[in-house]
């Protein structure tokens, strides 16, 4: 029975699998929201879901901008998807198990598991790894490992314009992250020189709850 249900899933992502021109076109499209990212000071990572030969979500990271460690782009595409299903009054599961994730930077952990949870998406194409926090085999696998109480485990063909991908998280990370917390200077630990008393000043953000946060894709 198992080794059958295997076999429908492979077939069911075997038939969507696409060619290669229109991972191309799709990967593209999926790199313009990845560099809008960038450009917004946001981690480069952008992504499409396309469902019979149509965009319907997008996402690029929106953790900075709405200061909300869960805005991945793939989150971000997924509402849309839902919200598209909704509008058109489809069921979301028909239309997931019908749609590919095209992302530039694989799934981290979390949005591994949204995806193996939510829609039932079967395919992931992805560009590079995710070394930190990857949940399709770079850390964890997510989307493979047999967990049976937690959705459906989807295919992933990896490694689309990984370089490129590499390149614009490297640049993310030279920049400077506005969001980091400044150094904190205290004065405290300077000894006085003439045996004066010292005032404790601490200098640096007051809301110290806003440390940075490390988003990934
Ligand atoms: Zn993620």
């Amino acid at each position: 029975m198992e080794m059958q249900a295997d076999r429908v899933e492979l077939e069911k992502s075997d038939f969507l699998q696409p060619l290669d021109s229109e991972i191309q076109t799709w990967m593209s499209k999926a790199f313009d929201m990845a560099l809008e990212a960038l450009e917004n000071g946001e981690v480069p990572v952008g992504c499409l879901m396309v469902y019979n030969n149509e965009i319907i979500g997008k996402g690029r990271n929106e953790v900075n901008e709405t200061k909300n460690a869960t805005r991945h782009a793939e989150m971000v595409a997924l509402d849309q998807v839902l919200d598209w299903c909704r509008f058109r009054e489809k069921d979301p599961k028909e239309v997931c198990e019908q749609t590919v994730l095209y992302v530039t930077v694989e799934p981290c952990i979390m949005c591994a598991a949204a995806l193996r949870l939510l829609p039932d998406i079967p395919l992931v194409v992805y560009g590079c790894k995710n070394e930190r926090f990857g949940g399709c085999g770079s850390v964890l696998d997510i989307s493979s490992d047999l967990l049976p109480h937690t959705g459906t485990s989807f295919k992933c063909i990896a490694g689309y314009r990984a370089e490129e991908a590499v390149e614009m998280l490297k640049t993310f990370y030279k920049q400077e992250n506005p969001n980091a917390p400044k150094p904190k200077v205290r004065k405290d630990l300077i000894s006085p020189p003439d045996g004066a008393v010292v005032v404790q000043v601490k200098q640096g953000p007051q809301d110290d709850e806003s440390e940075t946060i490390a988003p990934l894709s």
